[in-house]
């Protein structure tokens, strides 16, 4: 027979151990997606003027917009 100290124990055991688990899963996740991100927006430009984004892999740090020729930086984090 379990009593209720050991039943509430058990109860937590098997309350917090998959959430815990699950916990670290997320940080580890966000952690790796973070890592790559800037990567991602390293080519990436914002036209100001009409709002499009589009892509460079030439090191300038300005660039003409494709659309409307406006000259935009180069995003950062
Ligand atoms: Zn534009």
């Amino acid at each position: 027979m379990i009593d209720s100290e050991r039943f509430f124990v058990l109860y937590l055991a098997l309350l917090l151990g998959p959430l815990s688990g699950l916990w670290i899963a997320c940080l580890w996740r966000d952690r790796k997606l973070r890592a790559a991100l800037p990567r991602k927006l390293s080519g990436l430009f914002h036209c100001k003027k009409c709002r499009s984004f589009y892509e460079s892999d030439e090191p300038a740090e300005k660039l003409a917009c494709p659309i409307c020729g406006g000259q935009n930086e180069r995003l950062t984090i």
